[in-house]
């Protein structure tokens, strides 16, 4: 009743009802007007607030590190993507806004305490013009029994190819070579970070903080250069593309001379486009794809424990990728390659767990250095590389006086393992590392 009446109510008072809903719209839409307005107020100063914030992000956040407990969980990085300046998503330890990308540096391993032979430590300074050899405990250099090379011929480069070809005599106690390379890796970057692993190899053996890589002073050609023994106009590798299998690549590299002498190879790299560098029938055992340093660490430990091939060549490939990330000898790079020290000091254990060690003469080295964000000029910083070899009767403690070029790194190898040097090659064994023979 109650309800019908007010229905009845309302119909008769139709006309001021409109009225008062006229009003009442008149004053709701007043009102939706201020709540909009307000709004849109609201929304602005939280636009305004958030882009501030951002840009205090942006302009805070290089210097932060953040460290983060548990381990880090490695993301696969997409297949062909290797390009240097490819920068791949590693997970967040280190959460930097720059880019979009976040970009995350594992976390370091657990490495062991510097031993007491850290203290014999060759200081690596860059500019200083190379000191004589001395050593302590080296007999008289033996000349190299030699053999004039026919084939011979002047390179571009300021390189000592004077010198004849040293045949190779097979090694008293060399059995295995492994070759590390240290994507990017500046030897100044050495001094300025811990690693005791380096410290320890550098104390062990024969050191140059001034070797050269080729120009261009990228990527690819300088590993072709590393492992062909020969300059880019020479073996034809003179671009940084990723990996579609041609054009192809002249010979003979380390791997293939090497694999044609009998001996077992085995590659590991965490940069796709190096498989350029693999020549038919040539590496008995390979991992190649784009992946990260402790990926690359992992299939070298497998190999390794599976059984040492006489030539290993590894290559990690997050030094570089950090340093185009964030700068050459940037903090974050310096960790990088305080880590893969880490890396190394592990595949060493291996080396001495698996008996190998005793036989093995080990070069560790990098591709090129860097500047800036990049590298790839004709600059000291790009160019200069440490080279580092550990092995029988590789003397201790030695600063390499020598100019070494990468190319030199290919016929060293070879020297050491017997194989004859192809004719081909521009490099040239760095003979002062084979002093005590
Ligand atoms: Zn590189």
């Amino acid at each position: 009743m109650s309800h019908f009446l007010r229905l009845h109510t309302r119909f008769g008072n139709r006309h001021s009802d409109r009225n008062q809903r006229r009003h009442h719209s008149k004053t709701q839409r007043h009102l939706l007007f201020q709540t909009g307005s307000l709004i849109i107020w609201l929304l602005a100063i939280l636009l305004l607030a958030g882009c501030t914030a951002v840009a205090a992000t942006d302009s805070a956040a290089p210097a932060e590190v953040v460290q983060v407990d548990q381990p880090p969980a490695i993301p696969s990085p997409a297949s062909g993507s290797g390009g240097d300046s490819a920068v791949l998503a590693i997970p967040a330890q280190i959460t930097l806004a720059p880019t979009a990308t976040p970009f995350t540096l594992p976390e370091q391993a657990a490495t062991a305490e510097p031993t007491a032979t850290a203290t014999l430590v060759v200081v690596s300074t860059p500019t200083p013009p190379p000191a004589p050899t001395a050593t302590a405990t080296s007999t008289p250099t033996p000349e190299p029994t030699a053999t004039p090379s026919p084939t011979d011929t002047p390179t571009p480069v300021a390189v000592a190819v004077e010198e004849p070809t040293p045949t190779p005599v097979p090694s008293a106690g060399i059995r295995y070579v492994v070759i590390i390379s240290v994507d990017g890796m500046r030897p100044d970057a050495i001094d300025r970070t811990d690693t005791p692993t380096f410290d320890r190899l550098i104390a062990q053996g024969a050191f140059s903080p001034r070797a050269q890589t080729i120009i261009p002073s990228v990527t690819l050609p300088s590993h072709a250069s590393m492992l062909t023994g020969m300059l880019p106009e020479h073996n034809g590798l003179l671009w940084g593309m990723p990996y579609i299998g041609w054009p192809g690549l002249n010979g003979p590299t380390l791997m293939s001379a090497a694999h044609d002498a009998g001996l077992s190879t085995g590659m590991v790299f965490g940069k796709h486009k190096l498989n350029y560098l693999v020549l038919p029938n040539s590496v008995d055992q390979l991992f190649g794809e784009d992946a990260h340093d402790p990926d690359v660490r992992d299939h070298a430990l497998e190999i390794i424990r599976g059984g040492l091939p006489n030539v290993l060549f590894i290559h990690f490939p997050d030094t570089d990728r950090v340093g185009h990330a964030y700068g050459w000898l940037s903090e974050n790079q310096l960790y990088a390659v305080s880590y893969v020290d880490g890396l190394i000091g592990e595949i060493v254990a291996a080396l001495e767990e698996e008996g190998y060690w005793q036989n093995t003469l080990l070069i560790v080295t990098a591709d090129h250095g860097g500047h800036g964000h990049g590298h790839g000029d004709d600059s000291p910083e790009d160019r200069t590389i440490p080279w580092l070899a550990v092995g029988p009767g590789v003397p201790q403690g030695v600063t390499i006086g020598s100019p070494i070029n990468t190319f030199d790194t290919a016929a060293t190898a070879a020297y050491a393992l017997g194989i004859p040097i192809p004719e081909n090659w521009d490099g040239r064994p760095v003979m002062e590392i084979f002093q005590s023979r």
